[in-house]
Order: C-alpha cells, then structure tokens, then sequence
C-alpha cells in the first residue's frame, strides 16, 4: 500500500496534514478480527465507531449487497420508490417508540441531525410561532456539520473557531449522577432552569439518551431522561433524541430511550443501521409533527438529498434489521455487559485509572492523564487489538458477536497500557 502517498495526499479524522499520526493498512475484516496488510490479525474493540455490530464481513450483509447492486445501486428518491426502501422502513417503525410514524432517509448522522433541526424549526414556523433556539446538553456531540456542531458542546467542537457563522444556541448542565447510582433529583436543575426562562424561545430539546458519546463517554441515569420528557411535555417544547451512536441494541435496549419508558417526538438514527457496511441515516418523526411541518407555508418538509433513499445502503440495512428481529443481540449485549462489570472495576485500582464504566456493549476506562495517542495505538496493535481511544477516555463498543475470550482481551490490552507509563502524556 501506498503509505507514502496517504501520509502526504490525504486527510484522516481529527488529523493533521503537518504530523500526521501513523496509519494502520487494513486490508480484509472478517467477523471480529480486523487484518492489517503485515498479516497481523486485530480483534475489534470499536465496531468502526459503534456501526459494525454484527462484525464484517457478515454473509446475510454481503448477500443482501450483492443482491441488489445486480439490480440497481442507486435510484432518485424524488417521484420514485422502492422495495428496499419501503421493507427498511416497515422494520425501522416496527423497533421504533411506538408514537413515531414518519421516516425520513438521509446521508449520514449529522445530516439526521441536521434534518431533525429543521424539522423542529419548520414545525414552530408552521404554527406561526417564531422559534429559533436548540436547549441542549454540555458535553453532548451530534455531528461535524454546522447546525449540528452548533448543538455540540462548545469546547468539545471549538465554537470559537466558527464564531459569527455558527448559530448560539442554550446549554444546560449535563446530568452528574451515573447510570448505576442513586439518583440525585437537582441534576435537573439547570435544564429547568434555562426552560423556564426561554421557553418560547426554544424549538427543541435535543440531546443523547442515557449516554454522551463523543463528548465524554458519560453513562447517566435513565431518571434525567424521564425529568426531560417531562418538562418538555410541561412547557411544549419539541423533544429530539439522537439515538445515532446508541440505537440498535448498544446499550442493551433497542433504543437507549427505553431505559427511561419514554418516547421522543423526533429520533435521529445512523451508525449501525447498516451494520456498519456504508452510510445511511433516518430521522424519525410522530404524525403531529410531520403533518404539521407539511400543513405548514412550504407545504412540505423542504429537504432532499441526491442520494435520500439510496437503494443499495436500504437494501443491507433492511438486512440487518432482519438480524436484529431474531433477538440474538439482546443475550449478546447482556453478556458484554456482564464481562465488562466483572472485569473493569479490577482496572479501577490502577494509580493511572479515575473512572470505569459500562452500560450494554460499551465499556470505558478514563484514565487521569490524556492517552500518547501514537504510542498507545502501536502499543493495542501489538496486544492484538484495535482499541483507538481519545483524550483520557480508552473505550470499548466491540461488535454484538464478540466472545468472552475476545472481549478479556481487549481489556488486558488495556492494562498492559496502563502498565505502560509511554502510552500517557
Ligand atoms: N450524533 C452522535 C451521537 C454521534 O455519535 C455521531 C457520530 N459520532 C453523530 C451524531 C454524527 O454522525 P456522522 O459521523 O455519521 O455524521
């Protein structure tokens, strides 16, 4: 492979064209086992960032791509449908809250989130109320594009550079006590707080159940969710849920929203919709708020992607929701967990470690110092696994399949890192 070239033409994640971090040259996946083109083999601690839940390479994902690409890989949505389309959807509704009727296909989890945005503010416009502000959570992440950057937590996604382009919006704390702790009813002081005086200002609350992924790995309790529908509901503001890194079972529920028996008026799912084999998102939204954006001026909801619908991602998504349906992944899930609630608090002695938490197929160590990033990648690569942790968070969301064995791997990983004081800084 030409890592010459990579290094000198092309732009990674987060990554800078002038030091570029070393590149790992994957050449094959196969299950849980990622292998690089040196023939050494890695088992998968991240599913390709939550996606990948039924590992790679998975025959019924690859029979239902090969089978429609022979047919069409892509279509305009526009005047046109079709059958993968129509079969993902009756699937997506049938998992879905039980309240949300419409769905609406797009690009990737920004783009979802980008959608569901719209939609809130379409939805005010059309009751003749004008409603301009997002309420959201401190450490929370929903995307890289600017409406959803501009709903991410500031420092996280550096509000600053963007200042006079990107829209202001109102952050409340986020929730403090653990998904396994006592309760403590004045975490939802603050999102009270900023409802009670802007309310009318504000079109939605948006935010990710249960678990704040990117902007910290921070596991919280499933009452927190339950005080925010509910004062939502007491002062009628719209509630978005972004279930794209926790929906299709991550956190050992379907939705993340069900640890909390509540219902969003617009959900945001990506990720592992296809099983992680391309990009493929929906935003899914209740008969009142989808008739009235269309019952509003615009007479429709004014959005619509060249590749909305694309035949080719429905056809494998509709796949894995049929892998879904058996309910394999809830046993899975479950014994993820329990694997992890065994073997992390064991890391927590450790004089580097400040925090362990799991919830489902997640599992995360926080250490007390940022993690060497180049050091600690070479470092999982020669234990054998692809861990790719970020700042002082080193977490694990490995594929449903996974086994005992490969899930006590990833975490004597770990502690060999942590044993290894050049993987901090
Ligand atoms: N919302 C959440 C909660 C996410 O974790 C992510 C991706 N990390 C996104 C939105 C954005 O999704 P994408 O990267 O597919 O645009």
């Amino acid at each position: 492979m030409d890592l010459t070239f990579d290094r000198r033409h092309i732009w990674h994640p987060y990554t800078s064209t002038l030091t570029p971090l070393t590149c790992y040259p994957v050449v094959s996946a196969n299950g849980v086992q990622i292998q690089l083109e040196n023939g050494k083999q890695l088992v998968d601690g991240m599913s390709s960032w939550w996606s990948a839940i039924h590992g790679y390479n998975h025959p019924a994902l690859n029979a239902a791509a090969h089978g429609q690409i022979d047919k069409m890989s892509h279509v305009m949505f526009g005047g046109i449908t079709h059958e993968p389309a129509i079969e993902l959807c009756k699937k997506l509704l049938n998992f879905a809250p039980s309240n949300l009727e419409h769905v609406f296909l797009a690009d990737s989890g920004s783009v979802a989130v980008e959608v569901s945005l719209k939609m809130a503010l379409q939805y005010w416009h059309a009751k003749g109320e004008q409603r301009s502000k997002f309420l959201t959570l401190r450490d929370g992440y929903h995307g890289d594009t600017f409406a959803a950057m501009s709903v991410t937590d500031p420092n996280n996604s550096m509000h600053s550079l963007y200042k006079g382009f990107l829209p202001e919006h109102i952050f409340a704390d986020s929730p403090k006590t653990g998904f396994w702790q006592d309760w403590d009813e004045s975490d939802l002081e603050s999102v009270k707080d900023k409802l009670s005086r802007h309310h009318k200002e504000i079109a939605a609350v948006i935010l990710e159940p249960i678990i704040q992924g990117a902007g910290g790995m921070r596991i919280y309790h499933p009452n927190f969710l339950k005080g925010v529908r509910e004062l939502c509901d007491s002062y009628g503001v719209l509630l978005i849920l972004d279930e794209i890194a926790t929906g299709f079972g991550r956190t050992g529920k379907m939705f993340a929203c069900e640890h909390a028996g509540i219902q969003p008026d617009i959900l945001c799912v990506g990720k592992a919709l296809t099983g992680g084999y391309m990009t493929l998102s929906a935003t899914l939204a209740t008969k009142n708020v989808a008739d009235t954006v269309c019952g509003g001026e615009a007479g429709c909801f004014m959005h619509g992607p060249t590749f909305m619908g694309n035949p080719l991602a429905c056809a494998v998504a509709e796949a894995s929701m049929t892998l879904l349906e058996n309910g394999e992944w809830k046993e899975q899930t479950h014994q993820i967990e329990t694997a992890f609630a065994e073997l992390l608090p064991k890391l927590k002695q450790h004089a580097l470690v400040s925090d362990v938490r799991w919830l489902g197929a997640i599992g995360v160590v926080e250490a007390t110092k940022s993690v060497n990033m180049e050091v600690i990648q070479a470092h999982f690569v020669e234990q054998g696994v692809w861990i790719r942790p970020f700042g002082k968070l080193i977490y694990m969301m490995p594929p449903y399949i996974s086994s005992m064995a490969n899930i006590e791997q990833l975490v004597a990983a770990i502690e060999s890192a942590l044993n290894n004081p050049d993987c901090f800084q």
